[in-house]
Parts: structure tokens; sequence; C-alpha cells
């Protein structure tokens, strides 16, 4: 993501009344943030938020949290929160790797992965969303039916992906690599900042649904 400067950015991810201040405190106490229990959903990179606002507005059964590293990126998506008159939506500004400290076992319904950054070289596998460093950690976190969505439009990243599924032991639950022409996975579908981008550009979207294979691993 090309990344701009945004001036006051920082200081405005500690007074938004959108942004979980020490959301490790809040570990196990999700429910009560939001002030009713209802499934808990994540977006790991959210961006300016297009997708997660929309699905926050969508679906108000639901409980998300907006998970991004880069202030001046999740201040773009601060502002659609402000319009909104919602009360399922809050923001981390946090590094991923942190997840685990941040929620408790079995207490997040779903995972989005959303045009993931690629890391392209080798020596930064470990960095990517989708590498089995990371899928120990969701699994960690994820509901007994927890499952994780991932969309791209990065082929090699994809591939990856699917390597690393079935080297963490996941299971592979839906998967296409032209989801704009699948009218199965592509039905109820948000499209994201960069999935607009991307496929107006004519690059078909690659979409993979996967979940622990906890039968698997208790065999
Ligand atoms: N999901 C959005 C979309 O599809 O339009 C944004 C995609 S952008 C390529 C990836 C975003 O993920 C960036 O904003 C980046 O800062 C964020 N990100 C990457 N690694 C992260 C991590 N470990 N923790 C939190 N955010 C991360």
């Amino acid at each position: 993501m090309r990344l701009r400067n945004v001036p006051g950015a920082k200081e405005e991810m500690l007074v938004n009344p959108f942004v979980v201040q020490e959301p490790a405190g809040k570990k196990g106490a999700w429910a009560e943030v939001f002030g009713t229990k209802r499934p808990l959903m994540l977006e790991i990179g959210t961006g300016k938020g297009q997708f997660i606002t929309t699905l926050a507005k969508k679906n108000p059964g639901v409980n998300y949290i907006g998970i991004e590293k880069m202030s001046s990126v999740l201040i773009r998506a601060l502002q659609k929160r402000a319009e909104m008159e919602v009360d399922n939506l809050y923001f981390l500004r946090m590094d991923a790797e942190e997840i685990v400290s941040t929620f408790d076992k079995g207490e997040v319904a779903k995972i989005y992965l959303n045009f993931s950054d690629p890391w392209p070289k080798d020596r930064h596998h470990k960095r990517r969303l989708t590498s089995r460093e990371f899928l120990a950690r969701y699994e960690q976190i994820l509901a007994d039916a927890g499952i994780v969505e991932f969309k791209t439009d990065n082929v090699g990243l994809f591939d990856f992906s699917l390597e690393e599924i079935e080297a963490a032991g996941w299971k592979l639950l839906g998967c296409t690599r032209d989801l704009h022409h699948n009218d199965e996975m592509n039905a109820g579908n948000v499209m994201t900042e960069y999935e607009e981008r991307f496929s107006s550009m004519g690059n078909p979207i690659c979409k993979l649904i996967c979940a622990p294979d906890r039968e698997k691993k208790a065999e």
C-alpha cells in the first residue's frame, strides 16, 4: 500500500472512541466492550475500511473488529466509522502478531484476510498473514466452527497460502481463482478497496475458505 504520512493520525489513534486502547486487557471480554455477546469477526489488515464498514452495516447481529497496523491508513477507516450509526464495529491499531494475547481461545468466529501484503522475499515468508506461523495463531483464537476467508489477486501468494494450509493441517472448505465469475462463492461478496482497483484492471480475484482440521488432529 502506498503510504502518505497523515499529520495527526498517530495522535488520533489514542483518543478516537472507536479505537480500543490496550486491547490485550480485553482478552476474553470482547462481548463486554461491545455491550452484547454476538459472534465476533475480525478483518486483519483492514486498510481504509470499506469491507468491514459495509459488513457492519449489513449484519447488526455480528460484532466486528478491524485490525490495522498503520495509523495513516486506519485514520481513513475511522472517518468512515464516524459517519455510521452502529454499535458493532471497533478497530485496533496493532500488529496482528499480537493476536493471541488479544483474543481468548475460541473467542473468534471468523477471520477475514483481504489483499494481504505479499512479502515477496523468501526470508520474509513468516510475515505473510497466511503463513503457517499465522495460521497457528488463528487456530488458538478461533471457535470450534471458526473459519478464515482470504482474497487476493496475487497468484504467488495464493499458491503459497494453499501450501501453508496443507502444511498446517488445516482443511480447505472453498477455493476459486476467479471469484467474480463463480456464482456460488461470489454470492454476497463485499468488495474491498484493493479488490475494486485490481478487478477493474482485469485481474481475476482468488478466494479460499479454510479452517483448522481439529478432527484430523484429534485422531
Ligand atoms: N484489506 C484492504 C483491502 O483489501 O483494500 C487493504 C489491503 S493492503 C494491501 C494490506 C493492509 O494490511 C495494509 O494496510 C497493511 O498495513 C496491513 N497489514 C499488513 N500486515 C499487517 C499486520 N501484521 N498487522 C496488521 N495490519 C497489517
